[in-house]
């Protein structure tokens, strides 16, 4: 939903003309789409867009910043129910990578992030259980949602054990993580391995000279 103006800096929202976001929902794991928002590289912007694109509008009007021009939306639910957003018709790439390092930082210093924010609920009864289910309409909304429930669940802040990742992450479950997600962790074990290679190879070469 973003495309490039000549300001390099600068994102365009585009969505279609009948002013409804078409389709069906795509669903994604918020929290590994944090991680992979908290691991992109700042200076690469065709990243960023190809990046946002896969999540959806950013962030609704007016929740963080100040935007000039607004264009509404109707945005629908796994229910097919729509609802109406306020979106900024730009936003700067500054502003994005600003709103990373406040979430980064909220997350590591255990911020108490529910009490700023609201989510959309239902309460249903799904198989005969009480249920309660939130709706965020926002890439943005669903990031808080990803540190409140961390924040209330009381997850293990930690950093990845990738060198050249050292992503901060949160990890609710007993099972130990060393790594932010599969991808850091498929890297290092490739890495270990071409070592444990490379290390075989010179014994036996020193083998051979003796
Ligand atoms: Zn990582």
């Amino acid at each position: 939903m973003a495309g490039i103006k000549p300001d390099p800096d600068l994102l365009e929202v585009q969505v279609s003309e009948s002013g409804l976001v078409s389709g069906i929902p795509s669903s994604f794991d918020p929290w590994e789409k944090r991680n992979e928002f908290f691991r992109r590289d700042a200076t690469d912007f065709p990243g960023l867009l190809r990046f946002l694109n896969s999540v959806g509008l950013f962030e609704k009007a007016g929740q963080s910043y100040k935007f000039e021009t607004m264009s509404s939306i109707l945005v629908p639910d796994t229910r097919g129910a729509h609802h109406r957003i306020e979106y900024p018709e730009q936003i700067t790439a500054k502003h994005i990578w600003e709103m990373r390092r406040l979430l980064e930082r909220a997350l590591k210093d255990r911020s108490e992030i529910g009490e700023y924010a609201d989510f959309e609920v239902r309460l249903v009864r799904i198989k005969g259980q009480p249920r309660v289910v939130l709706t965020t309409t926002t890439f943005l909304e669903a990031l808080f949602l990803t540190l409140t429930v961390d924040r209330v669940q009381a997850a293990k802040v930690q950093k990845c054990a990738r060198p050249d990742c050292g992503v901060t992450f949160a990890v609710s479950s007993r099972h130990e993580r060393k790594y932010c997600d599969r991808y850091c962790a498929h890297i290092e074990s490739v890495r270990r391995d071409r070592e444990r290679k490379k290390q075989l190879l010179q014994s036996s070469k020193g083998k051979g000279k003796l």
